[in-house]
């Protein structure tokens, strides 16, 4: 067996518990609770997720931002209405993009103007149910769109505030700014801007009040998140001398990054603090966005720091070389984990042995779940104390993107536990 590298280096996983959890002894914590009494309590496999953790995510952001934007949490992120309830309870609106989120927000306390609904896909039936029940905005994102929901919402008798999506020039790939969008689903090419206006402009029902951009996701670099919210900006302020009328409303959207992997350096709030005044500037430089209220839509960067999933050692084993401990749990409860949720490049979340916070010898280790399929493997090479059938392994980072984003019937083993833990109690929520 490899030895591990035991440079001095922090890893990514000692770096995050630093951060955001509490050891003692040999014992890992979250919200006071060892991660053990919890497994024992609740059940394995489970997803942990620490209110305090996440409220703080929240409010460092809420800082860096100094006002210049509201926050409103992205939902399909963790949709559990615990969670949700924690971002709603610190001022946060919901973004969603289904009927079913739509409920869930409402469960987790959200008002109805507080609701932003965007998605390329949205049913009739589901334009009827937010424009019967209340909804702040929706982002309109196709012509067809358009017309039905001023259908809907003329025979609701509504007027409802619409934003146009854009799917800008000027996107953000591999964390890096790239001039020439691509083809997206996702709104109207920023090119076509003019068309879009003039269909809106001819519907009785709706109420144009501003724009939505969302151009990538995991976004680790604040100069290139800056750099979108400034483009955000300037498309804003095209759009309101073509209609020659303030906004009141621009979405910037979300993406914000948060470090999975080896090598990740999370995203520097300070750097992003130190950009604000000159978005601000922007903003005020005419007066037709002066006025308007800006939002940016966080899921991962909020939810996920939070979140630890949890499976229980059922054996180990060598098989020519490689040493494998499996684990009652695996990609069906956590596909990004598993690397299978889109990543190009299959790598390791941060994983540790919460009972073994102390060991200092580590052994390279394969850990896969209980799936018959090479793709259920929860870390590819990760360096973990010597751990037997009973023992525990923790993979961080997640509370975004979980068990919700997985395939749960997938070899039909039960759904994980889902338990918030606050101020050293621990509820069952899922
Ligand atoms: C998924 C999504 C988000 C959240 O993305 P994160 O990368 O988790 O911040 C925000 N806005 C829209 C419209 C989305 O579809």
């Amino acid at each position: 067996m490899p030895a591990a590298d035991l440079s001095h280096e922090p890893s990514l996983a000692q770096r995050l518990v630093a951060e955001h959890y509490a050891v003692h002894g040999k014992d890992l914590l979250a919200g006071g609770l060892t991660i053990e009494a919890l497994a024992d309590r609740f059940g394995t496999p489970l997803f942990i997720y620490d209110a305090e953790v996440m409220r703080r995510s929240f409010t460092a952001l809420e800082i860096a931002l100094n006002g210049f934007a509201d926050i409103v949490y992205s939902i399909k992120a963790n949709p559990n209405p615990a969670v949700a309830r924690i971002f709603v309870a610190l001022g946060g609106g919901i973004e969603i993009a289904s009927a079913g989120e739509y409920e869930r927000a409402r469960a987790a306390g959200a008002k109805p103007d507080t609701i932003l609904f965007a998605g390329p896909g949205k049913r009739d039936s589901e334009l009827r149910h937010v424009t019967e029940n209340g909804i702040g905005e929706i982002h309109l994102e196709s012509f067809e769109e358009i017309a039905r929901l001023d259908a809907i919402a003329a025979q609701a008798n509504r007027r409802i505030a619409v934003a146009i999506r854009i799917n800008p020039v000027a996107a953000v790939q591999g964390g890096a700014m790239r001039m020439g969008g691509k083809p997206s689903p996702f709104g109207f090419d920023e090119e076509q801007v003019d068309d879009v206006l003039r269909a809106v402009s001819t519907a009785t029902h709706l109420d144009l009040c501003g724009i939505h951009m969302f151009a990538g996701t995991q976004i680790l670099d604040a100069r290139v998140l800056l750099a979108q919210w400034r483009h955000g900006l300037d498309v804003a302020a095209r759009i309101a001398r073509a209609i020659n009328r303030p906004l009141r409303s621009i979405d910037l959207g979300g993406g914000l990054g948060i470090p999975y992997y080896a090598g990740d350096m999370p995203l520097d709030l300070n750097a992003v603090a130190r950009g604000i005044p000159a978005l601000l500037d922007a903003k005020n430089q005419g007066s037709l966005l002066r006025d308007a209220r800006i939002v940016v839509e966080p899921g991962r960067f909020l939810a996920g720091p939070g979140g630890l999933y949890v499976a229980r050692v059922t054996a180990t084993k060598a098989s020519r070389g490689t040493s494998f401990v499996v684990t009652d749990g695996g990609m069906h409860h956590h596909l990004a984990a598993s690397g299978n949720l889109g990543q190009v490049v299959k790598r390791d979340y941060p994983v540790l042995a919460p009972r073994h916070m102390d060991c200092l010898e580590c052994e390279r280790v394969t850990v896969v779940g209980p799936l018959c399929t090479p793709l259920d493997t929860l870390a590819r090479a990760a360096d973990l104390p010597p751990l037997k059938a009973g023992d525990l392994v923790a993979v961080m980072q997640s509370g975004a993107y979980g068990p919700t984003a997985s395939p749960t019937d997938f070899l039909s083993h039960p759904r994980p536990a889902e338990v918030l833990v606050d101020g050293g109690r621990a509820t069952a929520i899922g």
